[in-house]
Parts: C-alpha cells; sequence; structure tokens
C-alpha cells in the first residue's frame, strides 16, 4: 500500500470537509481531502441541491396553475416528472465536475475510498485508491445518512428515504409522509405542487415544532390551504406492503393506506465505521463526536465538523465549522458562534428563521417585543401577488437588540440575510428602521417590522390608538 504525508486530512467531501480543504490549503497546507462517495456530500449529490431543483419545478408549475390571477390563459398544462429528475441529475454533476475542478485548483489531493483510523495521526483508505495516509492534523466530516429503521424496511421504490425519492421517475397518486420535519414538509411541497395527493403523519403536536408556534401554525395553515393533509400527534408505528398498497399502520388510530411512503423520521450520525477507538476519539449519545467551540475534539489534532458533531445538522453550519477547524489546525484562533444561524425550509411558503423565537427569548429572561408585518400591507408582494406570511423581529426592549427573527413568504430565503447581519452584529431595531431600503422591495417589510417593534410602523395600524 503506498504511503502519502500530509499536513491536514479532511476525511468527508461534503460542505463541511471540502471547504475546510480550500481554507487549509489557501494557508499553503499539503491537503489530502479523502471520500468514498462523490465529491459535495450530501448536500449536492442527495440533499440541499437536488431538492431544490425539483423545487424550481414546482414552483414554476405552482405559477403556471394561478398564471389566471396575472390575466394569463394556460389552456392545457402537463409535465414530465422524469424530465424533471433528469434536470435535476445535470445540474448535481455539473456542480460536482466545477467542485472537482475547484480543489484540484486549489493543489488539494483527493483520495477516494473508505477512511479508517489506525492512529491518531494515520489514516488507511480503501477502494479506488488504496493509501496509508500520515497527516500531522486530521479533520472529521463525514456527516450523517437517512435513518432508517425497521419498522419502515426501505424497499426505495415503494418505501423510500429522502435519498432514494430522489431517484423515481414517475409519480405516486398518494404519498404518506412519516416525519413533519425540514425534509418531510420540504418533500411535501415538492409532490403536492406536482398533484400528489400528500398525507404528512407527524408524532408531536405540530410539523417543524422546532421552530415554534407561529412558524408551525402558519406552515400548517398554508399547507391545509394547499390540500395537503397534516396529522399531528399520530405516531406511525409500522408500514406494510399489502394488495391494496401501503398500510401505514398507527399508534391507536385507524391506518392510512397510500400508494407510496416517504421516510423522514431524523439523519444517523455517520462515525461508526471510521475506527475512532484506534484514534482515541470519544464518541457521544447517537454516534456523535463532541467537540468545543474551536471545533477540537477530546485528541489534539482531530477536529471534527458538520452533521458527525450532532448540532444543527445544517450545510452553511458545516462550512462555517470547516473555516474555524482549518484555520486551528494551521495555527490560527478562530471559534464558532451560534447566536445568529440562519435556518431555512424550502417549502411552499419558504420559511427562514435566525436567532431567538419570542418563547426562547422570554425563556432566556428577556423583556421580549415582536415586530411583525404581513406581506399583504408590502406594495411589491401585492403586484407580485405574493401576499402571504409575514416578517416578524424579536427585540429586547431594554436595549432595542434584536434577538431573533423569522420570516414565511416569498423569498423568505433571502430576506433572512440581513437580520442574519443584523443579529451576528448585535444591531439594534434602530439600526434596521434608520437603513433605507429600496422601494418597491419585499426587504421593506424588516424595516416595517423594525417599527412595529416600537409601535412606531409607517405603514400599518399602530396597536395602540394616537390621538
Ligand atoms: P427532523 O428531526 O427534523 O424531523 C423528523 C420528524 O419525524 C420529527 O418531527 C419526529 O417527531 C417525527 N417522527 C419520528 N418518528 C416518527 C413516527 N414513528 N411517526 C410519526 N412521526 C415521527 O428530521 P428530518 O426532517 O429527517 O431532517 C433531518 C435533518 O436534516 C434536520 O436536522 C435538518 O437540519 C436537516 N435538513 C435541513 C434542510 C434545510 O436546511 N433546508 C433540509 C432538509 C434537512
Amino acid at each position: 500500500m503506498e504511503r502519502k504525508k500530509y499536513d491536514i486530512a479532511i476525511i468527508g467531501a461534503g460542505p463541511g470537509g471540502y471547504v475546510a480543504a480550500i481554507k487549509a490549503a489557501q494557508e499553503g497546507k499539503k491537503v489530502c481531502l479523502i471520500d468514498k462517495g462523490h465529491l459535495g456530500g450530501t448536500c449536492l449529490n442527495v440533499g440541499c441541491i437536488p431538492t431544490k431543483t425539483l423545487l424550481a419545478n414546482a414552483s414554476v408549475m405552482q405559477k403556471i396553475m394561478h398564471a389566471e390571477q396575472y390575466g394569463i390563459f394556460v389552456k392545457e398544462v402537463s409535465f414530465d416528472y422524469e424530465k424533471m429528475k433528469m434536470r435535476k441529475d445535470n445540474v448535481v454533476e455539473k456542480i460536482r465536475k466545477s467542485l472537482e475542478g475547484l480543489l484540484l485548483s486549489n493543489g488539494i489531493e483527493i483520495a477516494r475510498g473508505l477512511a479508517e483510523f489506525l492512529s491518531p495521526k494515520e489514516i488507511k483508505v480503501k477502494g479506488e485508491h488504496n493509501l496509508l495516509i500520515q497527516a500531522d492534523d486530521i479533520i472529521i466530516a463525514t456527516g450523517s445518512e437517512p435513518l432508517d429503521i425497521p419498522a419502515f424496511p426501505c424497499d426505495h421504490k415503494k418505501i423510500c428515504n429522502s435519498t432514494s425519492i430522489l431517484e423515481i421517475t414517475s409519480l405516486p397518486k398518494t404519498l404518506a409522509i412519516i416525519g413533519g420535519g425540514y425534509i418531510g414538509c420540504e418533500f411535501a411541497s415538492l409532490f403536492s405542487e406536482l398533484g400528489v395527493r400528500v398525507i404528512i403523519l407527524e408524532a408531536l403536536d405540530s410539523i417543524v415544532m422546532a421552530q415554534g408556534p407561529s412558524i408551525s401554525e402558519s406552515l400548517t395553515a398554508a399547507f391545509k390551504k394547499r390540500k395537503i393533509d397534516v396529522q399531528t400527534g399520530v405516531f406511525v408505528e409500522g408500514i406494510e406492503d399489502v394488495p391494496e398498497g401501503l398500510h401505514v399502520r398507527l399508534k391507536g388510530k385507524p391506518a392510512v393506506y397510500c400508494d407510496m411512503a416517504l421516510v423522514a423520521v431524523g439523519r444517523k450520525i455517520s462515525s461508526d465505521k471510521l475506527g475512532l477507538e484506534k484514534a482515541g476519539v470519544r464518541v457521544g449519545e447517537k454516534g456523535a463526536i463532541p467537540v468545543n467551540e474551536k471545533m477540537e475534539t477530546n485528541v489534539p489534532g482531530i477536529y471534527a465538523i458538520g452533521d458527525v458533531t450532532g448540532q444543527f445538522m445544517l450545510a452553511h453550519v458545516a462550512s462555517h465549522q470547516g473555516i474555524v477547524a482549518a484555520a486551528q489546525a494551521i495555527g490560527q484562533d478562530a471559534r464558532m458562534h451560534y447566536n445568529a444561524v440562519p435556518a431555512v425550509i424550502f417549502t411552499m411558503p419558504e420559511i427562514a428563521t435566525v436567532g431567538m423565537t419570542y418563547e426562547m427569548a422570554v425563556q432566556e429572561g428577556y423583556d421580549a417585543a415582536v415586530g411583525k408585518f404581513p406581506f399583504q400591507a408590502l406594495g411589491k408582494s401585492a403586484a407580485a401577488i405574493e401576499t402571504e406570511g409575514f416578517a416578524q423581529v424579536i427585540v429586547d426592549r431594554k436595549t432595542g437588540q434584536i434577538l431573533g427573527a423569522q420570516v414565511v413568504g416569498h423569498e423568505a430565503s433571502t430576506l433572512i440575510a440581513e437580520m442574519g447581519l443584523a443579529i451576528a452584529n448585535e444591531l439594534t431595531v434602530e439600526c434596521i428602521a434608520d437603513t433605507i431600503h429600496a422601494h418597491p422591495t419585499v426587504a421593506e417589510a424588516w424595516l416595517e417590522a423594525a417599527l412595529l417593534a416600537n409601535d412606531t410602523p409607517i405603514h400599518f395600524p399602530p396597536k395602540i390608538k394616537k390621538r
């Protein structure tokens, strides 16, 4: 087996690992990036990018279906889902190729195979490349995979997980989605816009529960308006393939029948096949590798970033952690802060959040105020017939500091950036109110929400009646 020596070896070429590799290489380090699969990890190959490509098809469909509102009459609408899937595959393939070019242009060596620790400074790679790698520093960025559980036996044709459902070439009539988290809700939007009857089965009292009540209530209402059957407080016990279709068994309730089921009950951390015990790396609950704010594990010179740390499970957090870990490995000081992590759920309507919800702020002891502005009151939203949803800011009454923000509606994913910047830099509502926002744009919603937090709105009636 060939032996190679590097300054830094990185296991996993997802948005955590490849970003860390680029940062380290740009600082002059000899870097090896190891992956057993395609470059780009879950995000590029079976996550963010393919789902957003398919959702772009669905949003064109949605516009066409509502074209009459704009005075446009479309006689017959049809689509070919297989072609939509092919476009998705092409987009992914193109980005994969350009990512490889980007890595090579940075002088990063790519090793393709399964990596396993032999000691704290040695890794064996087995696969297309067979290597013994020695490195001064090692970054673990092996991510996560869909959680497959025996009660839901995925055959990847009728019972799918979030990876295999991306491979289907024709649509079912009825789809039951087990789990109303990020993944379940994004697929619910995608398939319902394409005419599939979608049933969400969620064990908790509401869908996207972690985002707080105002978001989950608003998404539930939007889903119901779109005829998505949202069933909460239902625990799915098992799925069986019977002659009538799929029989989805619910605890204490009548079963649900469907043509296809999507299991979206969370993700499993990928840390079990790494030989971590040979390196002495401690593993915590559910296989998560504990790290400090410098992304250091308990073993000096070994870092962990992204989903494998069990925190957040968001691509952009993994990338940021990758920068921090690479900086530490090259002797710079960098640390992670999690007070301004944006999160987007690409449903229809989109949802985006950053910082605290009102409930979190109160729990933390703040005297919190909410400034909530509905898109219905915004000129640009009315012009585009995109009036669903709202933008809201959570503010500390004492200092005016913005603690959190949530937005539901068209372009929420883009809008949240302004609040991310505001929270990361500890800005107050006055800073937002004093900033000139271009007119007519949907970003004006933040200006109005900031004014509303002080009950001084310009384009909305004040809560307290003025003289
Ligand atoms: P999740 O944990 O967000 O949601 C899973 C849901 O399944 C939970 O609400 C849970 O109560 C429910 N559930 C579990 N067992 C059940 C049962 N037997 N019956 C009924 N309901 C059941 O997990 P996910 O949606 O699979 O997403 C995984 C991770 O991927 C998330 O942490 C998320 O951060 C990430 N992700 C992010 C994005 C994005 O950023 N846009 C998109 C997709 C996924």
